[in-house]
């Protein structure tokens, strides 16, 4: 992993001067309006740290898939609504993204005012990381601000291209991801231990083989378990199961076994007849699931055996559901790995995705140290991996 101490918004003087701030606004919105703002929220104590030091911003974020074109029904304009109620401020909000409008107003704006940008995927340079399209939207601003950390693991052109520009620095979003979770894979606090759940072992593969010698303990809960299950000849019924893993599954487990790493898979499982959430379900020690019953839960046994193996961890990471937690039949598996995290004490941090949905609906939301605002870029930075919309800050010399 290359450097992680990127120059912050604290490190330059903001004053009088345009920053144009990526941010992560993309939030649901059904039949224009937004149902969870917590995104937005998120970003005011970047953006009022840099308005209170008299910074003007110009904001701009993708929001949805408009593939390239304009198209009123990703406008911002409800974005723009919200943050200005959050902000106490007036948010003006431009026609488009590197246009007539959006550059008169950017060449307007004052200190201490806000703008921004409609959204900057109306333009298909913006994915493609168009050096030209860059160079337009970085001409609008004196310093670029990323503190979309979500989707900072695309070189996109706002995310990373404007960066070849301006001088570039993180918010205290970027910074808090990259701290603490950067922390936890440098230096962490033993024992620890990494919970690794959700439906696929090959989304996961890149996030264990860059743990497996750095942990102390590899749990492995969910749909995904049972590809682990497979590889050592336990009758799976018919469980989610990626056959074409079962080698490399054997693999890690014996990787795990020379480095010892314990590795824990479930020993007894909830199992349905249907993939439905009223199906009829039993439970089953895991080398018995009989055929037409698929896992779709750890078992109680499982349950005792993870909560112990969390219980006075120093560290813990967990990205993935250990069941279909959205159904309240096989949910008490990812509680139970919840509420032993919360009773652990050790430093959490929670993938994002349907891990953070699940510890937020789960009620555990406020015992975790940090939950991730981004799914696929906190997977790839557990996979050791370099995210370019962080690379292309400055580093802090
Ligand atoms: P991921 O996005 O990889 O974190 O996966 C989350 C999804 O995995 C959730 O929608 C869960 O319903 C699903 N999942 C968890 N356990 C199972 C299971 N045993 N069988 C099928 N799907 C599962």
């Amino acid at each position: 992993m290359k450097s992680l101490n990127k120059k912050t918004i604290k490190d330059i003087d903001v004053k009088d001067k345009k920053i144009l701030a990526r941010l992560d606004f993309n939030v649901p919105i059904v039949d224009g309006k937004i149902t969870d703002d917590k995104r937005i929220r998120e970003s005011l104590p970047t953006l009022n740290y840099l308005l209170d030091n008299g910074a003007a911003v110009i904001a701009c974020s993708h929001f949805g898939r408009p593939k390239g074109e304009f198209n009123p029904k990703f406008s911002l304009a409800p974005i723009a609504k919200r943050l200005s109620e959050l902000l106490g401020k007036t948010v003006i909000l431009a026609a488009d993204v590197i246009g007539d409008d959006a550059k008169s107003k950017a060449a307007a704006l004052k200190s201490g005012e806000i703008m921004l940008l409609e959204n900057v995927r109306f333009h298909k340079e913006e994915e493609k990381n168009d050096a030209d399209f860059s160079k337009e939207l970085a001409g609008m601003a004196d310093i670029y601000v990323n503190d979309a950390f979500g989707t900072s693991h695309r070189a996109h052109a706002s995310t990373a291209g404007v960066a070849d520009h301006l001088p570039a620095v993180c918010g205290f979003l970027i910074q808090k991801e990259i701290d603490i979770m950067g922390n936890a894979l440098e230096n962490p606090k033993r024992p620890f231990v990494v919970i690794l759940g959700g439906a696929k072992v090959s989304d996961k593969i890149g996030v264990i083989e860059n743990l497996i010698d750095k942990v102390d303990t590899i749990i492995i809960g969910g749909g995904m378990a049972y590809t682990f299950m497979k590889a050592q000849g336990y009758s799976i019924g018919d469980s989610i199961c990626e056959d074409d893993k079962l080698e490399f599954a054997l693999e890690l487990m014996k990787k795990a076994k020379d480095n010892n790493t314990n590795f824990l898979i479930p020993v007894d499982n909830k199992a349905g007849d249907e993939y439905k959430p009223d199906c009829n379900f039993i439970t089953v020690k895991s080398n018995s699931i009989p055929d037409g019953y698929s896992g779709y839960d750890i078992g109680p046994e499982t349950e005792e055996k993870f909560t112990a193996a969390i219980k006075g961890a120093g560290t813990v990471i967990w990205n993935g559901p250990v069941g279909v937690s959205e159904w309240e039949n096989f949910a008490a598996g990812t509680k139970a790995v919840a509420k032993a995290i919360a009773d652990s004490g050790a430093i959490s941090i929670i993938g994002g995705g349907d891990s953070a949905a699940a510890i937020e609906n789960l009620g555990f939301a406020d015992k975790m140290t940090h939950i991730s605002t981004g799914g696929g870029a906190s997977l790839e930075f557990l996979e050791g991996l370099e995210l370019p919309g962080i690379a292309a800050l400055d580093d802090d010399n």
